[in-house]
């Protein structure tokens, strides 16, 4: 189950990661009031689905007036987001984020999540965070680095430095950003997620770290004991086709297309994917 950026955000903000400040608004009248509230001078607009590459795709803008995020969260709500995670068909904005705009010194890339080959968390990180980590995977994958952690010993302070210097960071900011990997990993561990991607985590021209996006998803599995996450699940983000089969206790995917995958246990899961 995946969450927003606002409410990942909410999340991290009691385990101490850095955010901005933001908020939610459902109208342009909510937006406008949101911008006051917070002040400016410069704000950022954000439309709140569960896909990435909304800055390419026009989901993220930085205003400088009230007038200008009522403007814009006005054209943002109701308005079908394509971007390269979303599919063609796209996804419909219900929401926009209205966050304190930040000067940006640098972006980098960290997430986490479960590595299946070694069965522990591992932490991926790379100095070229932003928009362009896929093209970054894909042509310069020495960039990006790996941490596995030892589930029996746990995090520790040496696998945050390690992570923060692989990144080029040194001195205070250095610090500041092995804490905040420290709070993502508490997190991670505390709330059973299944990923948790910061894309970016910038460096401010005033050298502070803050987690400027965040994607966090979570172990259907472990739901039963996370009432307060299982509160933040968007049912419009979601397959209705799914929600149904789900309401049964039924394991069902849809796949593209008019396929879907109805199966009771993984072997035979995995032999319908390969048949299919
Ligand atoms: P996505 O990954 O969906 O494109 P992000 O939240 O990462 O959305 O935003 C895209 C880009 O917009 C970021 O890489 C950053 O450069 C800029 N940005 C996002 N939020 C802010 C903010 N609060 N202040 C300044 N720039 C921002
Ligand atoms: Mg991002």
């Amino acid at each position: 189950m995946n969450i927003h950026e606002y409410q990942a955000k909410e999340l991290l903000k009691q385990y101490g990661a850095p955010v901005l400040g933001g908020g939610i608004a459902y109208t342009a009248k909510e937006a406008e009031q949101v911008a006051k509230d917070l002040g400016g001078p410069v704000w950022v607009v954000k439309a709140q689905i569960h896909a990435g590459g909304r800055g390419k795709g026009g989901g993220v803008k930085v205003v400088k007036s009230v007038e200008e995020v009522k403007k814009i969260a006005a054209e943002m709500i109701g308005m079908t987001l394509v971007t390269h995670q979303t599919g063609p068909a796209g996804k419909v904005v219900n929401q926009v984020y209205i966050e304190d705009g930040c000067a940006i010194a640098n972006e980098l890339y960290v997430s986490l999540l479960v590595d299946r080959e070694t069965s522990r968390i591992a932490i991926i990180a790379s100095s070229e965070g932003g928009m362009d980590i896929e093209k970054v995977a894909a042509d310069t994958p020495e960039k990006i680095i790996t941490v596995t952690i030892d589930p029996a010993s746990g995090l520790s302070g040496f696998h945050c430095r390690k992570v923060a210097f692989a990144i080029g960071l040194t001195g205070k900011v250095a610090g500041a950003a092995a804490k905040v990997i420290a709070s993502l990993y508490k997190a991670f561990v505390e709330k059973d997620a299944a990923m948790l991607e910061i894309n970016p985590l910038v460096v401010t021209e005033d050298d502070q770290v803050v987690v400027l996006d965040a994607k966090m998803g979570f172990d259907g599995n472990s739901l039963f004991r996370h009432k307060d996450v299982v509160e933040l699940r968007d049912p419009t983000e979601e397959d209705p086709m799914e929600l149904e089969a789900a309401k049964h206790e039924l394991s069902y995917i849809k796949l593209d297309g008019s396929i879907g995958c109805m199966v009771n246990g993984a072997g035979l899961a995995m032999a319908t994917m390969d048949i299919i």
